[in-house]
């Protein structure tokens, strides 16, 4: 038989790129179907992230011309790596089959075929891996990649240069669907589901639209978020510091020992300073990265829902 795939887009605030890719991906949906690759009730499932502008009346559109589009809207703006789970979770009990994907077109669509042979051939999870980054200014390529690096340098584990553009299974939703935090990071926590998983290599290109949502500083914050909701090392990290400060100190009570006795007392005032000020910083590094933990119990404690699906373009019953 035949899988139905869903492919799960997330949007935010994208009317200029939409109108662009929606046929793009119509297109590739489209193409598997006549290669009888995937059923005919697969579907294309825009994820609307709470968008400022029009982007959800353009989705009602779509979903209205073409039986093959359907949209889904959160109650307000969740960021992209929530609108992806909203998406996959919805999808995972209507299809055999999900690809994730951002709707910029930014990822090569025509590299799905290759994720659902991928599939076919007993892969439950297909990562979509960026083999270049040609069309990415020098300054967004070293930001990935240090990002990339400095993930698994931190015990977070990620498939380097892989992204949200990915197949899953609904096999293994169902069981991702148990992973109950509320700090999201999907390409680390997809890998500890396990299951056995494949790569497909594809050239990122530019956006055919619009602008990114993601600046430096959203990096910065992702690859925090990644780390702290992966890996444990930061918090080993402040024990070795710990460990070699206080090596260093001992060593330093000895020399102002022998000091004091050989009679040569330091007077100086500015070396006590250096010192505090010195210990005084590493110690505030240290009680923040402990701070950013605490943040995460604090946040998965009150089990707050993840998403809030407000409409959908479909009238089915979901109880
Ligand atoms: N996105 C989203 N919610 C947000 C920000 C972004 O759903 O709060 C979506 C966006 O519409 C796009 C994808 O996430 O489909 C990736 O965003 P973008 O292309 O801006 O990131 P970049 O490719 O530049 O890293
Ligand atoms: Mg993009």
């Amino acid at each position: 038989m035949k899988p139905t795939l869903y492919i799960v887009i997330p949007c935010y605030n994208e009317e200029k790129v939409l109108p662009i890719t929606a046929p793009l991906f119509l297109e590739q949906l489209r193409y598997m179907q006549t290669k009888e690759l995937i059923s005919d009730e697969s579907k294309i499932m825009f994820v609307n992230d709470g968008s400022k502008d029009n982007t959800w009346d353009i989705i009602k559109g779509l979903a209205a011309e073409n039986k093959s589009i359907m949209g889904i809207s959160q109650s307000r703006n969740r960021g992209h790596q929530n609108a992806v789970l909203a998406g996959l979770m919805e999808a995972k009990d209507k299809c055999d089959i999900t690809i994730s994907i951002d709707c910029d077109g930014q990822d090569d669509i025509s590299v799905m075929t290759q994720m659902v042979e991928e599939y076919l051939s007993g892969s439950q999870v297909v990562y979509g891996v960026r083999s270049n980054r040609k069309t990415d200014t020098f300054f967004k390529r070293a930001s990935a990649e240090g990002f990339y690096k400095f993930l698994n340098l931190m015990g977070a584990e990620v498939v380097f240069n892989h992204a949200d553009y990915r197949l899953i299974s609904a096999r293994v939703l169902k069981e991702f669907a148990n992973f109950k935090e509320v700090n999201l990071f999907l390409r680390g926590m997809v890998p500890l589901v396990g299951f056995k998983s494949s790569s497909v290599y594809y050239e990122r290109k530019e956006r055919l639209a619009g602008e990114t949502h993601y600046p430096l500083s959203k990096i910065f914050a992702l690859a925090i978020d990644g780390i702290t909701s992966l890996s444990i090392k930061p918090l080993r990290l402040i024990s070795s510091i710990g460990i070699i400060m206080s090596v260093v100190s001992i060593a330093g009570l000895v020399w102002a020992i022998f000091s004091k006795f050989l009679g040569f007392t330091v007077t100086g005032w500015a070396s006590i300073v250096a010192a505090i000020c010195l210990l005084s910083s590493i110690q505030l590094i240290c009680i923040g990265i402990i701070g950013e933990y605490i943040g995460k119990i604090y946040m998965e404690v009150k089990e707050r829902p993840r998403y809030i699906i407000s409409e959908r373009t479909e009238d089915y019953d979901k109880k």
